[in-house]
């Protein structure tokens, strides 16, 4: 059985969490590059140039390409055979994600109650997902989901007789919605089916995909080539100024569900679309 210390992951996310916030993703950047070709507004395309320009000065410089520096949302997978010790894999996570956002100079934008608010001081709790596998590996998937995009998100229990004609339409409006709001050039995530909380999950999980890459289904990579081409057409644009760039991308992940329910949930990324891993 691997043994892995609650050091090492204290280490790990703390080192996660400074990359995600500093070093935007090479899939994202190339989005971006692809996107300048194909825009067709001179304001979109100025925008997409200033953000290449933004995330190669906060890699050169190590400070956060924005100033919401987000959520840390964890997806952890594990392995079965695989023993922490010295404390809690919570309170690793937590403790890594307090070291990361303090030794990085990085907004703390977490408060402890939803009606009180007041700030907790050091961008914990985090919220951890925990999926059992097998094996004896640990992985930790990191975003520093941000707020604006996150608050534009949305979720609805579509019944089947609403067909996948009611899914697209209601990932459609939602982006439409979402306007200027989510800070596009978004990355949309879109959960399909499952209950209530898990096709919420799936929405946020599909957004760990890179950018570019397709579904493995062949439906559902038929799917979103069509939704990110319809996306598309809505006009909004980079930063809501118009244009041909309203979403980078779009992920679509489906679950088994009840015979009378189609719940949808689609969650927005910003074009701070800020995802780390690490397998111990
Ligand atoms: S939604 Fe994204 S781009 Fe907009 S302010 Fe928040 S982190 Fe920054």
């Amino acid at each position: 059985m691997k043994q892995i210390t609650y050091e090492k992951i204290v280490e790990e996310v703390a080192r996660l969490c400074q990359e995600a916030n500093y070093d935007l993703g090479q899939d994202v950047i190339q989005a971006f590059e692809d996107s300048v070709k194909t825009e067709t507004s001179e304001a979109g395309k100025s925008i997409l140039n200033q953000l290449i320009d933004n995330a190669n000065i906060a890699t050169a410089n190590r400070v956060p390409m924005c100033q919401d520096t987000g959520v840390s949302v964890f997806i952890v997978k594990l392995g079965q055979d695989c023993h922490i010790t010295g404390g809690s894999l919570q309170d690793a996570i937590n403790e890594g994600v307090r070291t990361g956002y303090e030794e990085g100079y990085l907004r703390y934008s977490i408060v402890d109650d939803p009606i009180n608010r007041k700030n907790t001081g050091d961008n914990t709790p985090s919220v951890i997902h925990v999926e059992l596998v097998e094996g004896e590996d640990l992985e930790i998937q990191m975003t520093a989901k941000g707020g604006g995009a996150e608050n534009m998100s949305a979720l609805k229990m579509l019944t089947p007789s609403d067909g996948l004609e009611g899914v697209k339409e209601f990932i459609l409006n939602t982006v439409r919605e979402a306007g200027p709001n989510a800070c596009p050039p978004l990355v949309v995530g879109v959960g399909i089916g499952g209950n209530f909380e898990s096709c919420a999950y799936l929405a946020k999980k599909s957004l760990f995909r890179p950018v570019g890459e397709r579904h493995v289904q062949p439906d559902i990579a038929a799917l979103e080539e069509e939704m990110i081409i319809e996306i598309n057409k809505l006009g909004i644009g980079p930063q809501g100024m118009g244009g041909t760039t309203t979403a980078l991308d779009i992920k679509i992940e489906t679950a088994p569900c009840h015979i009378a329910a189609l719940p949808v949930a689609v969650n927005l990324n910003c074009h701070a679309s800020r995802h780390k891993h690490v397998r111990l």
